[in-house]
């Protein structure tokens, strides 16, 4: 039988990598539902191409115009929020959460909360609610398989594996662009060289958090929550190639890796398929050619966002939620051009410093924190310009 999936975030980069996936193996995959933010064009076109049967624009303004691209295709046209529930919470057996930022958090909730099995890519929705989420997954049956390429990495090292058995996770780090960049380079970094990773083709907004880091940051909270472990056994290494996506250390001294091309079709192949494996186009690695694989420790004084998150991770109760608003605000304001590079980690300081919310119990807080902070970043970020 096909797996109905629907596909949350279908015209980002994780949307349209796991669209070339599952349009390859049409015999496995069944496209029920899509969904997108604002391009009407892209998502009608998507799912004419797939012919789901139902296609959500965020954007309530941008209704009708969908409707109209899709008439006479058997595919429904909705829009807002309310749609983006229907959409995870309905048909599918496999929901693709590759929504960007907190915005993604209640629709992969709902699919949660429906027992679905979910593919996450949406950090973001981790770090904000990753207790909350693990507890409603225990909860209503649900399976969670990891997108994000370390902790697929660490999800696949960890097969069968008892828990008491693992002594710590080693997640991966390319360094982003700005890895071997002085000071005074990363205070003048522009938007353009922020997003121009070196070895992963991205959205804007990871692209920026791979540039100060603060996209392993987020990947540290995510881990914690996907796998229980606490900070102290959870290290970050910096590894330039992006051969070695992330490893399992165990009591014994063993270490597993897994290695692949930075090509994010293996970690969502592996998702779409699991327990099974999906063929891919992926690149083959050749290690040979590759010659050789470095590592080196994190720098902290130049990436300052890792000690940031790592210090919101060991604080706990509302301080990753302050994080990632803080974060998500000042890096739209970066790509914007209003802000330089090294605010984005001060404004994130700042936040998490005046705030004191407690922790959130419910996803309907949780959001209330994201907008509150929001408001206060943009509020004192208005007041600082002038
Ligand atoms: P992207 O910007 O390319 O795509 C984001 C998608 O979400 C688009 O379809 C967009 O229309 C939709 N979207 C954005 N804001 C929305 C909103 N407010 N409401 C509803 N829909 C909205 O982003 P991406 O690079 O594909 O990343 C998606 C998620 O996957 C992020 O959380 C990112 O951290 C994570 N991730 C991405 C990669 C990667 O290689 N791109 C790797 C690991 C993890
Ligand atoms: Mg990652």
């Amino acid at each position: 039988m096909r797996r109905k999936i629907a596909i949350l975030g279908a015209t980002g980069s994780i949307g349209t990598s796991t669209l070339d996936l599952v349009e390859r193996s049409p015999e496995r995959f069944e496209v029920v539902a899509v969904t997108a933010a604002t391009n009407v064009e892209a998502l009608a076109e998507i799912a004419r191409r797939t012919n789901a049967r139902l296609a959500v624009i965020a954007d309530e303004s941008r209704s009708q115009e969908l409707a109209e691209l899709l008439v006479g295709t058997g595919c429904r046209a909705a829009a807002g929020k309310e749609a983006l529930l229907d959409a995870a919470g309905g048909e599918a057996d496999l929901v693709i959460a590759a929504i960007v930022g907190c915005a993604g958090l209640p629709p992969v909730m709902c699919a949660v909360e429906t027992g679905k099995t979910v593919a996450l890519a949406n950090k973001e929705a981790l770090v904000t609610a990753g207790a909350l989420m693990m507890d409603a997954a225990i909860a209503h049956g649900a399976t969670l398989l990891p997108v994000d390429s370390e902790h697929n990495a660490i999800f696949q090292c960890l097969a069968g594996s008892r828990a008491e058995d693992v002594s710590k996770l080693i997640l991966t780090a390319s360094g982003g662009p700005f890895r071997t960049a002085s000071i005074d380079e990363i205070n003048a970094a522009t938007p353009a060289e922020a997003v121009a990773h070196p070895n992963w083709s991205m959205g804007a907004k990871i692209s920026v958090d791979s540039a100060t880091m603060m996209n392993k940051g987020l990947e540290l909270i995510e881990a914690h929550y996907l796998f229980g472990l606490p900070s102290e056994r959870i290290d970050i290494l910096v590894h330039p190639q992006s051969v070695i996506h992330s490893m399992v250390e165990y009591v014994d001294g063993s270490v597993l890796a897994q290695l692949g091309s930075p090509d994010m079709r293996i970690p969502i192949s592996y998702a779409l398929a699991w327990p099974e494996r999906l063929e891919t186009p992926a690149e083959r690695l050749d290690l040979a050619a590759i010659a050789r694989l470095d590592f080196e420790a994190p720098d902290l004084t130049r990436f300052p966002a890792l000690r940031l998150a790592r210090g919101a991770l060991i604080e706990g109760g509302a301080a990753p939620n302050v994080l990632n608003a803080a974060n998500e605000i000042a890096v739209a304001s970066f790509l914007e051009g209003r802000i330089r590079f090294t605010e984005i980690a001060d404004i994130v300081r700042e936040a998490l410093e005046s705030s004191n919310f407690s922790a959130p119990r419910s996803i309907d807080e949780v959001m209330e924190i994201d907008r509150a902070t929001r408001q206060r970043v943009a509020a004192s970020m208005k007041a600082s310009c002038h």
